[in-house]
């Protein structure tokens, strides 16, 4: 499945936050300290009670944030068709007994190179009848307006797991795809080749968001993990699941298949935050962890 739109291990940076007005100031780092397209990026303020009021945006887009480490912290996504370059930061704190704070910055987004993939298809899965195109487009947007809903709670707890057992890692990322000899949206997660029958398990906990039988994606099912973070494992043979149920990391969530537009057994994995489209991989790797 493909759409539009930050998380590697990294150096911790501290970044010299300044100060708006008399405000007294704020420590902010960014995780990683430059993230590339399609990372998924953390922002850590700390020394700020857990009863704190924070709040904050990245080029006006205002963050979501959570208690973490003494302090606050806020996933952002960066869309793996952003454009590279300079992003505008601000975060402002309320806390009971103190001066309200701020802090305010910029980070810079690196380019990343992502591979080419020609595909061959059956032309019934490329060039789609009115009809078929219609209801692709219906699906597409059913998911977009999803991805956007944003749950309050946190519902993910410590490291994202593997959603296959298969000892390759998941490929292709951001691949610019040529189908049939014409270019197409980019590959928005990654494909893991595995047997059909193969369990496919929650990368973490969350509530079961959608499962659905779509065109593009076949058998599908969301989780979403609260405060705008999605995973989406799509091309199912089946599932059992429904919607609304809470599910824990490393629960079953049903098993590899060939449905929708699909070659060969495969698990499309993706993640979504804030509705940007990221790399699953560096959601696996995500340093922060509790
Ligand atoms: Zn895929």
């Amino acid at each position: 499945m493909t759409g539009t739109r930050i998380g590697v291990v990294s150096l911790c940076l501290l970044l010299v936050a300044s100060s708006a007005g008399a405000a007294e100031k704020v420590s902010v780092s960014w995780h990683p300290s430059k993230p590339r397209l399609g990372d998924v990026a953390w922002l850590h303020v700390q020394d700020v009670a857990e009863t704190a009021t924070v709040e904050g945006s990245v080029n006006e887009r205002p963050l979501t944030f959570f208690p973490y480490a003494g302090g606050h912290a806020a996933l952002v996504g960066m869309d793996l068709d952003m454009k590279p370059g300079a992003l505008q930061w601000r975060v402002g704190v309320v806390e009971s007994g103190r001066e309200p704070r701020t802090a305010r910055g910029t980070l810079s987004i690196r380019r990343r190179e992502f591979s080419v993939q020609r595909l061959t298809l059956p032309p019934t899965m490329v060039e789609l009848d009115p009809e078929t195109e219609r209801r692709a487009v219906a699906e597409g947007q059913q998911l977009a307006t999803l991805y956007r809903t944003i749950t309050p709670e946190r519902l993910w707890r410590g490291k994202f797991t593997k959603p296959v057992g298969t000892p390759a890692d998941g490929t292709g990322f951001g691949a610019r795809r040529i189908i049939n000899g014409l270019p197409r949206a980019p590959h928005s997660g990654i494909d893991y080749s595995a047997p059909r029958g193969t369990p496919v398990v929650a990368a973490n906990s969350g509530r079961v968001a959608l499962v659905a039988e779509f065109f593009f994606p076949g058998r599908l099912v969301v989780l979403d993990h609260g405060l705008g973070l999605y995973t989406l494992y799509f091309h199912l043979d089946a599932t059992s699941l429904a919607e609304g149920v809470l599910v824990e990391r490393g629960q079953t969530l049903g098993t590899v298949g060939t449905t929708g537009r699909a070659t060969g057994p495969h698990l499309h994995f993706g993640a979504l935050v804030g509705a940007a489209r990221i790399d699953p991989a560096t959601l696996l790797g995500l340093s922060l962890l509790d």
